[in-house]
């Protein structure tokens, strides 16, 4: 009998009606005969309405008491799931993440998941019980409730189907798969059969949000097949594979958007040795991640000019730290500029095939849009440019590396 884990996503399970509808899908894998553990997400809203409480409370909420709040929306459904179950004959019952427990680091609102305690979970499916488990949360060394960052669900799904040596982890979401870039922006998007786990890796942390960065690292490692697909409509998803796998690899295989980045310019610095580290050693030190860096020297060849990118959310603070450490860097102002979008190609294709940079370049130049700063890896090429040409350049390059479906 193989095991199975469905995880089921906050649109999947966005009302009652819905959760009756999750629990049919369930059934069908037990009368398959497989033996089946579901992650649940909350409902649809819910935790936003949730953070959005602690806020209300309080700006700066202690990340211990806003997990405690935030993590109970999964609660929630587990407990529905399982009484809908119940209700078309299906034995089942919920597990908390204390309960098994999930255990993560102490890093509240963003911890990872360090070990599942698998075996009450593998006894009760032995049994024949559908075990109902909520994505998102797990318990610290400390013995207090954590949550995994937004989105974390999917990794909740992807660690249990690890820990369980689950034969298939299937992601049910409100999409019927991975597709070459967000559907809701290119409606000329197409769905891929398959994609390697480094492109997925690197499509979700480039900013597809269809699963939670962690999720794919960890189905790498672990050799987890995994699958995308849709709660409301059955027919295969896209399975997220080796490379070996792909029979015909695209140059490009999907593009991906980030509007969650802010763009720092340092302007009129001395430009000496040291310079760089006087300005990124202090930003390292606050934990202010910093991506795209570009340096140019200015007219009189004196003084520089350093530009970066952060997370949005960081702007602020990385600006206040600048600021304090003034005196060690010598600079004449700061620039800011949140409107900016980091939009990226990627593909494993790139790393034999030439040209790929200079085709982005060019597709973005011949609808007028600038590019602000550029980074590459082996297999993606980001650019950052202004946020109101977002889907413009989502289109555009769609076309350019031959993406589009021919149905739209
Ligand atoms: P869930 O609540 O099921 O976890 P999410 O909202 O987290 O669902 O993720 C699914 C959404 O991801 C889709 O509705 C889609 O708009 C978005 N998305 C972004 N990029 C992609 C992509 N390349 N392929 C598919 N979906 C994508
Ligand atoms: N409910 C959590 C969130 O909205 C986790 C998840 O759905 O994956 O971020
Ligand atoms: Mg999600």
């Amino acid at each position: 009998m193989a095991i199975i884990v469905q995880k089921f996503g906050g649109t999947s399970v966005g009302d009652v009606e819905r959760i009756r509808n999750v629990a049919r899908k369930v059934k069908a894998e037990v009368e398959a005969g497989n033996r089946v553990a579901v992650v649940v997400s909350a409902m649809a809203g819910v935790t936003n309405q949730l953070v959005a409480h602690t806020r209300d409370i309080s700006a700066d909420a202690d990340p211990r008491e806003y997990d405690v709040v935030v993590s109970t929306g999964e609660q929630v459904t587990t407990g529905l799931l399982s009484l809908a179950l119940h209700e078309i004959g299906v034995a089942a019952r919920s597990w908390q993440g204390w309960q098994l427990p999930i255990r993560t680091d102490g890093v509240h609102a963003k911890a990872r998941i360090e070990d599942i305690a698998a075996d009450d979970l593998t006894a009760a499916l032995l049994r024949g019980e559908v075990a109902v488990v909520p994505g998102f949360q797990g318990l610290s060394a400390d013995g207090r409730i954590t949550t995994l960052g937004r989105g974390g669900s999917d990794t909740s799904a992807v660690a249990l189907a690890a820990a369980l040596k689950a034969d298939r982890c299937d992601i049910y979401t409100d999409v019927d798969g991975v597709y070459t870039t967000d559907p809701r922006i290119v409606a000329k998007a197409r769905k891929l059969d398959k994609i390697t786990y480094e492109e997925m890796f690197e499509m979700a942390s480039l900013g597809a949000k269809v699963l939670q960065t962690r999720s794919v690292e960890m189905a790498m490692k672990h050799r987890v097949r995994l699958q995308v697909r849709s709660t409301f409509e059955d027919r295969p998803g896209t399975l997220v594979v080796d490379e070996d796998e792909i029979v015909e690899q695209e140059l490009v295989s999907g593009i991906a958007y980030s509007r969650d980045e802010a763009k720092v310019t340092v302007a009129g610095l001395q430009d000496r040795p040291g310079v760089a580290g006087a300005v990124f050693g202090p930003l390292a030190e606050a934990n202010i991640n910093v991506d795209m860096i570009i340096q140019n020297i200015s007219q009189d060849g004196k003084t520089a000019n350093l530009t970066f990118t952060v997370p949005e959310g960081e702007l602020r603070r990385a600006l206040d730290v600048l600021e304090t450490h003034k005196a060690g860097m010598r600079f004449e102002r700061l620039i800011a500029n949140a409107d900016v979008v980091k939009v990226s190609v990627i593909g494993v294709g790139m790393r034999s095939h030439a040209g790929v940079a200079q085709r982005m370049f060019q597709a973005l130049a011949e609808k007028g849009i600038n590019i602000q700063a550029i980074s590459t890896s082996e297999i993606k090429i980001s650019v950052l440019i202004a946020e109101d040409y977002t889907e413009l350049a989502l289109r555009a390059l769609h076309t350019a590396y031959g993406l589009d479906s021919d149905a739209a």
